[in-house]
C-alpha cells in the first residue's frame, strides 16, 4: 500500500472532495471499487481513504493528521487492522484460499473502533472461485469493515462484484496539472509527451525505480547494517518501502557474490569496496544457510507476511551469520 503521497495532486481534488464529506459523515460504503486507467494514482487515491478512515484525529477536509497513532502505524505497516490481499507472485492469479484467509482476518475484532480495512490490488486478478468466495464477504461485511479494491480494467471484473462496489472513478489530469505536479515530486518534465503527462505516476514510478540510485543505497545498507554503523529496524523501514522484486533480486546476486568472494574467488567482482572487505572475512560455511533463506524468501514478497519484518529478519541472520574466519597461522 503506498503512502500518502505528501502533495496530494491536484485532479483527485474534486472526487476527494466527495469522499472526504462521505468520511465526515460515516456514510463510507463498505466495498470501495477505485477504477480508471493505469497511471493516473488509484492506489495513492485508495491509500488517501484508507489513512482518513483509521485516523482519530483527521483534517477538516477529511485527510488523516498523520501523526495520531494510527497513522504512524499505518505509516509503519504494522497497523494491526489492516488486511492485503494481493497475488502471491506479480502477475498471478488471487487464489481461493487467499480469500479466505482475508475474510477470515477481517471477521476478527479490530483493535480500533474504526473497524477493519481490506485492501485487494489488482481486483481484476482475482481468479473466478477467488472472487465468488470475496462475494459473501461484500455482502454482508463485517460492522465497519471497508474494503478498497483496485483495478485498472472494471470490465475485466465479475459483474457480481462490481455492483457490490462503490464505483470511484480517478480521473486523468490535464497535462499541465500533471507537469506542475511532477515538479512538485522533483521530477523534471522538459521533453516529456502529453501522453506521458496524462499518466504522471508510471512517470514517477519509472524515476523512482532508477535501479542505479536504488542499489547504491541498498549497498550502502547493507555493509552499514553489517559494520554496525545502522540498526537492522531502521534499514529495514527504509528497504521495506522499495519494490521488493528489485530487492529481492539485488540481493540474491549480492549474497553470491559475498560468496564467491569468501570462497577465495575474486575474479570479476563488481561489489563495492566496503562489501568486498566484508566477504573477505566471511566464513562461507556459516554463510550458505543464510543463502538458503534470501532464495525461500522470493514467495513472501507478495504475501500478506509483513514485508518489513522479512527484511528485519533477513538483516539479523545475516549479521548473525558472519562469524569472521580465524586467523591465518
Ligand atoms: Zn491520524
Amino acid at each position: 500500500m503506498p503512502t500518502p503521497v505528501p502533495n496530494a495532486p491536484g485532479w483527485h481534488d474534486a472526487l476527494w472532495q466527495h469522499m472526504g464529506q462521505a468520511i465526515a459523515q460515516d456514510r463510507v460504503a463498505h466495498g470501495l471499487l477505485i477504477c480508471g486507467p493505469p497511471g493516473v494514482g488509484k492506489r495513492v487515491f485508495a491509500a488517501r481513504i484508507v489513512a482518513a478512515l483509521l485516523c482519530r484525529g483527521r483534517a477538516d477536509n477529511g485527510d488523516a493528521c498523520g501523526e495520531c497513532p494510527a497513522c504512524r502505524q499505518l505509516g509503519a505497516e504494522t497497523h494491526p487492522d489492516v488486511s492485503r490481499l494481493v497475488p502471491e507472485e506479480t502477475g498471478r492469479m488471487i487464489k481461493v484460499e487467499q480469500v479466505r484467509n482475508f475474510s477470515r482476518r477481517l471477521h476478527l475484532t479490530p483493535q480500533y473502533d474504526s473497524g477493519r480495512i481490506g485492501w485487494i490490488d489488482p481486483a481484476e486478478q482475482l481468479s473466478m472461485s477467488a472472487a465468488n468466495s470475496l462475494l459473501k464477504t461484500l455482502e454482508e461485511p463485517p460492522a465497519r469493515c471497508h474494503i478498497v479494491l483496485m483495478t485498472d480494467r472494471v470490465s475485466a471484473l465479475m459483474p457480481t462484484i462490481r455492483s457490490r462496489c462503490q464505483l470511484w472513478r480517478v480521473p486523468p489530469p490535464a497535462p499541465a496539472d500533471a507537469s506542475a505536479w511532477l515538479q512538485t515530486q522533483d521530477i523534471a518534465t522538459e521533453g516529456l509527451d502529453d501522453d506521458s503527462l496524462r499518466t504522471p505516476f508510471a512517470v514517477l514510478e519509472r524515476t523512482t525505480r532508477d535501479y542505479d540510485a536504488l542499489t547504491r543505497n541498498w549497498d550502502t545498507a547493507l555493509s552499514d547494517v553489517i559494520r554496525n554503523r545502522e540498526d537492522v529496524s531502521s534499514a529495514a523501514a527504509r528497504l521495506a518501502k522499495d519494490p521488493p522484486d528489485l530487492w529481492l533480486d539485488w540481493l540474491y546476486r549480492r549474497a553470491s557474490a559475498l560468496l564467491s568472494i569468501a570462497l577465495g574467488d575474486t575474479r570479476n567482482s563488481f561489489l563495492p569496496k566496503p562489501l568486498e572487505q566484508i566477504a573477505l572475512k566471511l566464513d562461507p560455511a556459516v554463510f550458505q544457510p543464510w543463502m538458503a533463506q534470501v532464495a525461500g524468501t522470493a514467495r513472501l514478497a507478495h504475501s500478506n507476511a509483513d514485508w518489513q519484518l522479512v527484511i528485519e529478519s533477513l538483516l539479523l541472520n545475516l549479521k548473525g551469520s558472519l562469524k569472521r574466519r580465524p586467523a591465518q597461522p
